[in-house]
């Protein structure tokens, strides 16, 4: 779903936006701000997304079928992300993933904050000049519906992606239940975030011991292809887990070493942000045929020809991709 610029934008919530924090980072730029803004505005879903859960309705919809689906909290959260991020940037092009009618969004789902950490930092000076109508925001408010579904909590990420120029540049990433398993003392959820050039931050990086090759992919999206092309690799370990975002931490954690999807399935707001954060601590992804995701505003949704990502040793997966793999899978 497009958010057109200004649609949501009242003088008096323009007045309320005008907080403290806005006047304190007035001088920052564009992309600072927003991606100040989409840390906090990430932050919020999270608890959103944990609200709807202990609600305990979580209004389940299907979309194009069993394994597409929907919840009020996939409808929340994009409202709030959404809406949040229009008021406060009106020139930006917002795309989320879910087709909701147009409706008004509760003032309790506005976010206006913006976190410092990200407001203090120094961006890269080629981004310093950016225009928010250059900017396209990827939105999946709730990556892993199918697993937040089935109660296996810490799959769920929110993700928020930032495309200068058809290329993802930006990227927060919101855990709701990271830690959900951990005891009553350890803090729930987390936020990840990052920007090309400059690096990622709020986790610890760490790599797969050299020379153990783990695949992450789906769960629940799988089949015959993506299982040959797993198979062809002949990696030591494989593990399934929900969710793109879920994966890329995976992958930026030291769980997997590549996350391996020869299927159409993920699309534009999975990769966005999650490519942001992976790209800036030196990973790489693509489609299966190594090339580069495209992330301007009039780009197809779908990334039909799958999905190739790791934080080292690209080419070592990439080489053993087989070619009737890429054949049955056209971009
Ligand atoms: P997964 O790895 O299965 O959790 O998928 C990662 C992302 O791609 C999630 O947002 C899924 O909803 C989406 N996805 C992958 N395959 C499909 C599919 N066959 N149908 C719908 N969504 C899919
Ligand atoms: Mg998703
Ligand atoms: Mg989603």
């Amino acid at each position: 779903m497009l958010y057109k610029p200004f649609h949501l934008l009242a003088v008096t919530s323009l007045c309320r936006i005008r907080s403290a924090a806005f006047t304190m980072s007035s001088s920052a730029s564009v992309l600072v701000r927003l991606v100040a803004s989409a840390y906090s505005v990430a932050e919020k879903a999270g608890t959103i997304v944990r609200s709807v859960m202990s609600g305990g309705d979580l209004g389940i919809v299907e979309k194009t079928g069993a394994n597409d689906l929907q919840t009020a909290a996939d409808r929340l959260v994009q409202q709030s992300i959404c809406s949040s991020l229009a008021r406060k940037f009106p020139h930006l092009t917002i795309i989320g993933e879910e087709d909701l009618p147009p409706a008004d969004v509760e003032e309790s789902l506005i976010e206006t904050g913006e976190y410092a950490e990200v407001l203090k930092s120094v961006f890269p000076s080629q981004y310093s000049n950016i225009k928010e109508e250059e900017l396209v925001v990827w939105v999946d408010p709730l990556d892993g519906t199918k697993e937040y579904t089935e109660g296996l909590l810490d799959h769920v990420t929110v993700l928020i992606g930032v495309a200068y120029q058809g290329k993802a540049i930006a990227g927060v990433i919101n855990q709701p239940y990271y830690n959900y398993q951990a005891g009553d003392s350890a803090v729930l959820g987390r936020t990840i975030w990052g920007v090309l050039g400059l690096g990622a931050f709020g986790f610890q990086l760490k790599e797969v011991p050299a020379g153990q090759h783990i695949i992450t992919t789906t769960r629940s999206h799988s089949s015959k292809l993506v299982n040959d092309c797993i198979d062809a690799i002949k990696p030591d370990k494989v593990v399934r887990v929900g969710g793109a975002g879920n994966k890329i931490i995976q992958l930026i954690e030291g769980q997997a070493s590549a996350y391996v999807f020869a299927s159409p399935g993920c699309k534009k707001w999975d990769t966005c942000a999650p490519e942001a954060i992976l790209h800036a601590v030196g990973g790489k992804i693509t489609d299966i045929h190594g090339n580069p995701f495209q992330y301007h505003k009039d780009v197809k949704h779908m990334n039909s020809a799958g999905v190739l990502a790791t934080l080292r040793n690209f080419d070592y997966y990439f080489s053993r991709v087989p070619e009737s793999v890429k054949k049955a899978l056209v971009a």
